[in-house]
Order: C-alpha cells, then structure tokens, then sequence
C-alpha cells in the first residue's frame, strides 16, 4: 500500500520537553524505527511532519538578529522542513540503509483571500506566561491566544488548495523512493495576476496539508501519528471512549478541539471521502498495528468499511 503518514509534534519532540537539537534527533530515531517496520512490511510511504516549535524558534532567533529585519515566515517554514527533514532522512537511511530517500520542500497554493489571514489561529513557538506574551506582542507586533495553561504566539493557518510538488513526487513514490515532503505543511505560496508565485506569511496546519496531499497522490490510506491512542469521545471526561473503527458519518457532527484533534478528524474525513480508502489517528509506537486494523481509531466510508466492521465497538 501506499501511505501517507503525519508525524505529529510529539514524533519531534515530546510535550514539555526542551527543543533541542539532540532531543529533536532521539525523538526521530524513535519515529523511524516505528516508520522502517512499515517499509519492510512492505509498504510505501510518504511522510510529513508538524513545525509549529521548531518555526516558531526559528522566527525568534530572526528577530534576535540586530540588524536585520525577520525573516518572513515562508522563509521560516521552509527552514523548518529542512531542519526536521534532513534529520529524518538520516535517521531513516540509517534504519533502511538499503533504501532511496528524498526530502523535497513543497509549496502549498493557498489563497490570499482566506479568512485565516484576518484570523491567526495558529499558535507556534513557545508558551508564555499571560503577561510576557502581552509584552512580545506589543514589541513584535504580534498575535497571541492562549494555549491550554500558556500564552504563545498564533499566526495565519490558511486552508491547502493544492500541492505544487504532488507530480514530482508520485515520480519518485513510483520509482520506490521514501519521500519526506510538506513538513510543517509546505511552504504557503500564492499566485499573483500575472501567474508569478510568490511566498505569504503563514504556516499551514500539517494535517490539512498531509491530507491533500494524501488525496492528490491516491495514497491506500492516511495515517496521522501523535501521543494518544486515537479519537474520544468525552475526552479527558470519566466518560471518555475511544473510537476505534467509524463511518465519517459517526464523526463529521462531532466537535473537537481546533487546535489539536479538530484539523486530524477534518483531515480524515476529507480524504476518506475523496478517496474512499481509510484514515487513521494513533499513537506513533503503534503505527503497524494501525495500518493492520487493529489498533487506534480508523475513519472509513463506503460498503468496503461495513463490510469489516463485525467485532467493533462503536459508540
Ligand atoms: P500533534 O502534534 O500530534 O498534531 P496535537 O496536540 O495537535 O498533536 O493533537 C493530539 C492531542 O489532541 C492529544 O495529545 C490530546 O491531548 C488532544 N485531544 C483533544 N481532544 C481529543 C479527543 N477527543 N481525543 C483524543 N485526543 C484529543
Ligand atoms: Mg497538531
């Protein structure tokens, strides 16, 4: 099978955890060991990955630089997928030594006109206390909103319209090299009237991306990898119950947070439609089970789901 697979941010660097460089590469060994058991079982992947700490460190070491302005973020989030996709790739060859790897940067065409762009909502970098984030915003002319217990900084998280690199990379998929692209969730391009392209500051939400781009390459199945074992419903509540296999149906009217399990249930349920094959959310130590069915919450549509639904708990 082909799959597309999105690492999320605990993959990189686990909650709480300082972002350095060595607990950024432990992290990814961790991951590509977990990933290396999907290559020899014999399938093919694609693999994204989140940026949101590593962009948002990336943009305060720019605006650190005294006589220089900071840098744009699409500089940034470029930087990022090069900071993360190298170490991936090296983590990665030096599980599969056998096998050819590519890390592309991708730009995402978003559209200038989303509402995103009057609305940050993205928060990255990292958490402050209510009154240091005030402070900083003030100085840097940025956007705040809280994050669970912290302040930190948001910035415009535009929807994905289309992957520019989907082409180069189904060429490289096809001739069976492991592919690492859209880290942190591409690079956000728009085009202008007179057809140029060029970068716009913001930082798209790598679920959102990853699913597009699971779409445009028909990938067999999405799968989307973070810290907890799939989708709840009542979560963090004594009544909490963990999906395991849903039709989208069973998911679309349900709210989840925006900032962390909304975009992967929005993302799931958009490619199972468009594509009619599986995604799923789980735990990154548990990705081959996933991928086999029996572990995490898989989001499914059509007869073919129905078909192996005997056995499963619903809600
Ligand atoms: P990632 O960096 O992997 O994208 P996120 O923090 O964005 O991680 O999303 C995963 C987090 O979503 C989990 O750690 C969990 O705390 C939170 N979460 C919120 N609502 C739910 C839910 N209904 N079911 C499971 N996890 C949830
Ligand atoms: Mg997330």
């Amino acid at each position: 099978m082909l799959i597309v697979v999105a690492l999320g941010g605990n993959a990189l660097l686990r909650r709480g955890e300082p972002m350095t460089a060595e607990n950024q590469r432990a992290n990814i060994r961790r991951a590509a060991v977990v990933l290396g058991e999907l290559v020899r079982a014999g399938h093919s992947l694609v693999i994204t990955h989140g940026n949101g700490p590593q962009v948002g460190l990336l943009a305060l070491q720019s605006a650190a630089t005294p006589d220089a302005d900071a840098f744009p973020l699409d500089v940034l989030d470029a930087e990022s997928a090069g900071m993360i996709g190298y170490v991936i790739e090296q983590e990665l060859g030096n599980v599969l030594p056998d096998r050819l790897f590519a890390t592309l940067l991708t730009q995402v065409k978003v559209d200038p006109c989303d509402e995103a762009f009057s609305h940050p909502t993205k928060p990255i970098g990292p958490g402050y206390t209510e009154a240091t984030a005030r402070r900083l915003a003030g100085e840097r002319g940025w956007r705040i909103a809280q994050d669970g217990a912290n302040w930190r900084r948001v910035v415009p998280s535009p929807k994905p319209q289309t992957i520019l690199e989907a082409t180069v990379i189904s060429f490289l998929v096809e001739r069976g090299v492991i592919v690492t692209c859209a880290g942190g969730g591409g690079v956000p391009v728009i085009e202008l009237e007179d057809g140029r392209r060029v970068g716009i500051e913001a930082v798209i939400d790598k679920d959102r991306a990853s699913a597009l781009l699971a779409r445009e390459l028909n990938a067999d199945m999405f799968v989307m990898l973070t810290d907890v074992d799939g989708v709840y419903l009542g979560y963090g509540t004594s009544q909490a119950h963990l999906l395991e296999r849903v039709h989208v149906r069973d998911v679309s009217g349900n709210d989840f947070p925006a900032g962390s399990m909304g975009p992967k249930v929005e993302a799931a349920i958009e490619f199972a439609k468009a594509t009619g094959n599986p995604a799923a959310i789980g735990r990154l130590e548990d990705a081959a089970a996933i991928v086999r069915g029996g572990r995490g919450t898989r989001i499914d549509i059509g007869n073919q789901a129905r078909a192996h639904d005997e056995g499963v708990t619903e809600r």
